[in-house]
């Protein structure tokens, strides 16, 4: 059976971040599981004939010395552009977000396809269960999924949790968010930047275009909703035609080539928990990360790339002692 010293739950930023750090601390023995096909979570990019579209984060904004560090690396590699503003200058990935993921996990051992369905405690550590039938053992876990889906997995584990910390994970709340991704035979009217966030109709939060963004050959356009929105819509089937009514002034409906709807069932929290991480085990065995899991001194106050950073960073600081 197969046994590492730390497993983690979630290829998303915050796990990604975790592990670099771990590994960079000279562990060597990690495993990195996500359910998904590609690391990366809501950094998420799909393919749209020629083009591309980010359709979880767009770009992502850097309020500390810490991350402003790595982003002057990752400049460096090429990996990120500046985009666009000038107080937080908004960067995103050149190749797409799910390809800067990508380039972040390259050198970390990586179990795709691996959903985490039971985790049970026993003398060694944990024993964890995949959905396909694979189990293994580790000394220590870190989650770093949405806090639902954490809830989700460990009422399926009987594993003996610090009540007060179990409590304070059930308390994180999640908003939904739905994403058009349209296809287009000509040009759009957005400008330059490819950015749209003012002046939208009701409901609609943000529009963008990737050709002009940098990272599409094709006019490749995501549409994104607002939470509201999208809660009070969660799950009906007539939720493009909709969306499509409220952009009729932006897009000529007849030049797209082609049309797809991303939900996001997670997509941000409403209320998120004023600390980093969470140990669940009280004895720093069993950690929980992720967006939702914000610094105390944190200025923004809402889940984000930078909140997941710092949250995968500072758990493995923990898990590292
Ligand atoms: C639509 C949308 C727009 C956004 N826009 C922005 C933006 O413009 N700027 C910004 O800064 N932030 C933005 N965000 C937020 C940002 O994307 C997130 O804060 C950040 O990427 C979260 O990283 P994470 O690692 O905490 O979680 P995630 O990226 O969600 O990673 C969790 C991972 O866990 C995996 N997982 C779940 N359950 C299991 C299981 N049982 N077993 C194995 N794996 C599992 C999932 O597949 C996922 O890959 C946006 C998010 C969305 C959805």
């Amino acid at each position: 059976m197969d046994h590492y010293e730390i497993t983690i739950v979630g290829a998303g930023l915050a796990g990604i971040t975790a592990a670099r750090r771990l590994i960079k601390q000279g562990r060597k023995n990690i495993l990195l599981t996500d359910k998904g096909e590609s690391v990366g979570g809501r950094l998420a990019t799909r393919r749209i004939a020629g083009g591309c579209a980010d359709h979880g984060a767009q770009f992502f904004t850097v309020r500390t010395d810490e991350l402003e560090e790595e982003v002057q690396e990752w400049l460096k590699c090429g990996w990120i552009k500046r985009w666009f503003g000038d107080h937080y200058p908004r960067y995103t990935a050149v190749q797409g977000m799910s390809g800067f993921a990508k380039h972040l996990a390259s050198d970390i051992r990586t179990s795709l396809h691996t959903k985490v369905v039971k985790i049970i405690e026993n003398e060694g550590g944990y024993r964890i269960y995949s959905e396909d039938g694979a189990e293994w053992q580790s000394d220590k876990v870190l989650l770093t999924m949405p806090a639902p889906q954490i809830v989700e997995l460990i009422k399926k584990s009987p594993l003996d949790v610090v009540e007060e910390e179990w409590k304070q994970i059930k308390d994180i709340y999640f908003e939904p968010t739905y994403v058009g991704i349209f296809q287009f035979k000509e040009q759009t009217k957005l400008p330059e930047d490819g950015h749209v966030d003012k002046g939208l109709a009701e409901g609609v939060e943000r529009l963008v275009d990737h050709q002009k963004k940098g990272i599409s050959s094709d006019v490749v356009v995501s549409v994104y909703m607002e939470a509201e929105w999208s809660r009070k819509h969660y799950g009906e089937d007539y939720v493009m035609s909709l969306i499509k009514e409220k952009l009729a002034d932006y897009f000529d409906w007849n030049q797209a080539l082609s049309e797809q709807l991303k939900r996001w069932r997670y997509a941000q929290a409403r209320r998120v928990k004023r600390q980093p991480f969470i140990d669940l085990s009280g004895d720093g065995r069993l950690v929980v990360a992720g967006d939702a899991f914000l610094r105390l001194n944190d200025e923004a106050g809402r889940t984000r790339f930078e909140s997941a950073y710092l949250s995968g960073k500072d758990a493995a600081a923990y898990l590292s002692w």
